[in-house]
């Protein structure tokens, strides 16, 4: 960030007065622009015993299947951004939404939060965004080919609660290797 977005004066980097951080702030106007963590939602859509994975069309990790999941938008709750991120990729209406794991990752500055969700009537299709969809069993899993640290956390989590018997909502912090800390 270069420029100030209120008035396209120089910004420098500074600690502002009352603050302990070094900001973006203004030379021109003084106003400071805050960066704060972006929020990335998400769902574990379920039918049955299976559950939903795309096969990213886009970078990063193309190639790779995920979890439906994106940038969650001004204006909506993270169940809409969850939902709506699974009706976008997987063209999959989803409903009953429950919280099931929070991911903090400070190292590229994201909160991931993913649902447990039921999978309306099994239907789905490749959406924007997707090369393929598809209903997986456990055992099908392509763990090797899983685009993120955070969706492979999540089918473990989700596929070792079922085990149980036992959900619950689990938030923990990844480090870069994708290690739980
Ligand atoms: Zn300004």
């Amino acid at each position: 960030m270069k420029f100030c977005s209120a008035c396209g004066g120089p910004l420098a980097v500074r600690v502002p007065k009352g603050d302990n951080r070094p900001r973006h702030v203004c030379n021109a106007c003084e106003r400071i622009h805050y960066q704060n963590p972006q929020v990335v939602v998400g769902c574990l859509p379920i039918w049955g015993q299976q559950i939903l994975l795309c096969r990213r069309a886009i970078h990063p990790r193309r190639g790779f299947w995920t979890l439906p999941a994106g940038f969650m938008e001004n204006g909506e709750s993270t169940e809409d951004g969850a939902a709506r991120e699974t009706l976008e990729e997987a063209c999959a209406e989803v409903r009953g939404l429950k919280l099931a794991s929070v991911f903090s990752l400070p190292h590229i500055d994201q909160v991931h939060l993913f649902y447990r969700a039921e999978l309306v009537e099994g239907r789905y299709a490749v959406g924007a965004e997707t090369l393929e969809v598809g209903l997986f069993n456990e055992g099908e899993i392509p763990w090797s080919e899983l685009a993120f640290a955070t969706v492979r956390n999540a089918l473990e989590q989700y596929f070792s609660e079922r085990a149980e018997g036992l959900y619950a909502t689990r938030a923990m912090t990844l480090r870069p290797d994708g290690d739980r800390v």
